[in-house]
């Protein structure tokens, strides 16, 4: 039988940090009708590296589309009905190839990696104090956490990239440049771009022209050519050159934080979400404005919505480790199977009983930026046991959360009423309780928790010559949502966020 109801559709990968989804979305009802998700494996060569396989993740890509499309299938829903694809991914991560190849020069280097440490501290000695042009260009302060420091470190220390760098063939690109380059044809033919809102993850872009910044280029040691161009977020950047969609256009494309932003439709300034994957990443738009930050925020591109189109930028505040403390207490530890039943451990108990879990394991990002924290369990007794530390580990998420929110509160002048939140950690209420406990304002989530997913189709189906998707508000506004509200009082909130600042203090300074 044949499904009544089937107008356009429009395809989108998401591309995370540990995993990767292709989902079809109906453009008209924003209705999710299929979906498939594989996980992808993070290598740790060395204390406090990150990589993965570029080529993994590719091949994860074309495996998701295919399965989908075979689901699409069994519900007899024609694929021929797809009519554009988006791409979301994470941001940051960076990977260099060979043109003539297609091959990987290196593993990529994830965004949470720290080989750069010494090459951050190096490179900051080099900016004037009374002139730190590279916070005023890009929004960022230096950190192991953007791609310049890594493609610095590739360009120094792999003599494959060198070479390749030499001989004219050598391409840098962040996720979705390798993704949609790879897509688009590869060798032959693949089309090396990337959007505003990745670009401005690198260190090399400058957020008020919108392009690469010879100065920031020059200082981190980078050749210019190597860099994909630079489109935006709306637009048709080429065609699927093979597999079960070839011919459909990728036209779309966003860091997944915007990605997110985007899904959530928070289009207006003053509209914030914070979505809790790996790490845990709370946006608010500001509007046409850059606006820098008093608190450790930083200032990003949040969407430019087609060529033509103005753009928006964003206050972000990121925490480098949330979802990836519950898979350190699944992979390392191993005190839970699967990271849904962290929450049945902490359901046990209901209480940390006094323990704290600082997850600096990347050191501490905002509000802190710093390096030299790493990861503390403290408060311990003879009493406390795993599901006294499965609560820590979700606390925490929550108290970095609350850092973030509280700087944000601060720079804004007008506090956030409540929190948009999604990401995968969002299916544990135990989590979203927690949160609005220690937030002490409510937390809203839509019943569609794939919002990274909708904003990369929605941008997708909404480019020039796709045209099936309307980012009109009148359309948008069939979300149903489910409310936590807070349940202990302000008191108590604030005495256990004063202790968790205490162990973060004690987390700082390990490593000189
Ligand atoms: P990313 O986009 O960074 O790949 P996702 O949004 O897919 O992340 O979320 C995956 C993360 O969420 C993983 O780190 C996983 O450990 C965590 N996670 C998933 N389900 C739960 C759960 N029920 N409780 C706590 N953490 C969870």
């Amino acid at each position: 039988s044949k499904r009544a109801v089937c107008g356009p559709l429009v395809g989108a990968v998401d591309q995370g940090t540990s995993s990767t989804r292709f989902l079809v979305f109906n453009s008209k009802t924003a209705e999710l009708l299929s979906h498939h998700q594989v996980e992808i494996k993070q290598e740790f060569p060395r204390e406090g590296w990150v990589e993965q396989d570029p080529k993994e993740i590719l091949h994860s890509v074309y495996e998701c589309i295919e399965k989908t499309c075979e689901k699409l299938g069994q519900l007899n829903i024609d694929i021929s009905n797809i009519k554009a694809i988006g791409v979301s991914n994470q941001r940051e991560t960076t990977v260099v190839w060979d043109k003539i190849t297609g091959e990987p020069l290196y593993n990529a280097v994830l965004w949470l990696d720290l080989r750069t440490q010494s090459t951050v501290e190096s490179l900051s000695k080099r900016i004037p104090g009374n002139n730190n042009f590279v916070k005023s260009k890009t929004g960022l302060p230096l950190s192991t956490y953007f791609s310049a420091v890594k493609l610095h470190w590739l360009l120094d220390n792999v003599r494959k990239v060198q070479k390749a760098v030499e001989d004219k063939r050598a391409l840098f690109g962040t996720i979705d440049s390798w993704l949609i380059w790879s897509l688009t044809g590869g060798v032959s033919g693949g089309v090396h771009c990337t959007d505003v809102t990745n670009a401005s993850r690198t260190m090399l872009f400058n957020i008020h022209s919108l392009e690469w910044d010879k100065q920031l280029c020059d200082f981190f040691g980078i050749p210019m050519e190597i860099l994909p161009n630079v489109r935006s977020s709306s637009e048709i950047y080429g065609l699927m050159k093979a597999g079960a969609l070839e011919g459909v256009p990728i036209s779309g494309c966003l860091g997944d934080q915007s990605a997110a932003l985007v899904g959530q439709m928070c289009f207006q300034i003053g509209q914030a979400k914070n979505t809790y994957g790996t790490g845990c990443f709370l946006l608010c738009n500001t509007g046409h404005k850059c606006v820098f930050s008093d608190h450790g925020l930083l200032t990003t591109v949040a969407y430019k919505l087609g060529r033509d189109k103005p753009v928006y930028y964003a206050l972000e505040g990121s925490v480098a480790i949330a979802g990836a403390v519950v898979r350190w207490l699944r992979d390392n530890l191993g005190i839970i199977k699967t990271s849904e039943e962290i929450e049945k451990l902490a359901k046990e108990v209901g209480t940390s009983y006094g323990c704290y879990f600082v997850p600096a394991f990347s050191g501490l990002y905002a509000p802190y930026w710093e390096p030299s924290a790493r990861g503390i369990i403290c408060g311990l007794t003879q009493f406390t046991n795993k599901c006294h530390i499965a609560f820590a580990a979700l606390e925490a998420v929550c108290f970095q959360t609350r850092e973030i929110l509280d700087a944000m509160n601060r720079d804004c002048g007008i506090p956030l009423s409540h929190l948009q939140v999604d990401g995968g950690m969002t299916s544990n209420k135990i989590l979203m309780q927690l949160q609005a406990d220690i937030l002490c304002i409510p937390v809203v989530k839509p019943s569609m928790p794939e919002t990274t997913a909708l904003g990369a189709a929605m941008v997708a189906g909404a480019a020039e010559g796709v045209n099936v998707w309307s980012l009109e508000p009148e359309d948008l506004s069939t979300v149903t949502m489910e409310r936590f509200e807070p349940q202990i009082n302000a008191e108590e909130s604030e005495i256990r966020y004063s202790t968790w600042k205490k162990a973060v203090m004690k987390s700082m300074g390990w490593v000189t």
